[in-house]
């Protein structure tokens, strides 16, 4: 996909409009879909750039990368980790980010709880499920997502706030559509079965994030339509890749 043209000023402004017009197909208002500007390949001014135009929530999904930026952005960014975690950098990850979207195994849930035992306080999480069965993308199968709700109830130190996916890419984004009302649907059965407080349903990039607001999403996260195409001479520290 080719990035969008304009400055980040633009590109957030037809985002904006996009999700107001999704929200209003639905009824919802608009202050319901938090954005999370995924900042992946890009450097610092570009996070800078994101907050001048009014973006809080910046996304990453490399704990190394993101320490590199955190150190040098403003400290009003609030840093969310999307991407596949590591259960030995679990502890750092805890440190640095306010949410993990990306949590895919129990393993991973246990490692957070322990370094939350270790820093004080809470994490808030949003576990990966890979509602359409892809094997090439991780997450919890949803039957699996039962048991991972109820034993991060019992960690004093996590907090489930919701589910997170990521569907396989169609170039019609109708093609997420069924696996984002999914998401919607296990997150609904996982709260009432468990009596979780699970608001948020993490769901949406790009390409498709009007259909997964229509679908319910409270977090769109997105890279390009932001920050324009990652791959051509713009792509920051290429060679941060064996996080
Ligand atoms: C890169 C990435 C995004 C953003 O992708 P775009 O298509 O550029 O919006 C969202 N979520 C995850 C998990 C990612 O890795």
């Amino acid at each position: 996909m080719t990035g969008e043209p304009g400055t980040m000023e633009e590109r957030l402004a037809d985002v904006r409009r996009r999700l107001a017009l999704a929200c209003a197909a639905r009824g919802r208002a608009e202050d319901e879909v938090l954005v999370v500007a995924v900042a992946k390949g890009f450097g610092p001014e570009a996070v800078e750039a994101a907050i001048r135009a009014g973006l809080r929530v910046i996304g990453e999904n490399r704990v190394q990368e993101a320490r590199e930026k955190i150190a040098v952005c403003p400290s009003s960014a609030r840093w969310h980790m999307v991407g596949r975690l590591q259960t030995n950098k679990a502890r750092e990850a805890a440190a640095l980010f306010e949410m993990i979207h990306s949590v895919d195994s129990t393993r991973l849930l246990d490692a957070l709880s322990r370094a939350m035992e270790l820093e004080g306080g809470t994490k808030d999480v949003l576990l990966q499920v890979n509602v359409a069965g892809d094997s090439a993308k991780a997450g919890f199968s949803p039957g699996d997502a039962l048991p991972a709700v109820r034993a991060a109830c019992g960690m004093p130190h996590i907090r489930v706030r919701g589910l997170m996916t990521v569907p396989p890419f169609t170039p019609d984004p109708e093609g997420a559509r069924r696996h984002f009302a999914a998401l919607r649907e296990l997150r609904d059965r996982l709260a009432g079965e468990t009596g979780a407080d699970m608001p948020e349903l993490s769901m949406g990039m790009s390409n498709d994030y009007e259909v997964a607001v229509q679908e319910g999403a409270t977090m769109v996260r997105l890279g390009t339509a932001l920050f324009g195409a990652r791959s051509g001479g713009n792509s920051w520290r290429r060679r941060i890749d064996a996080d």
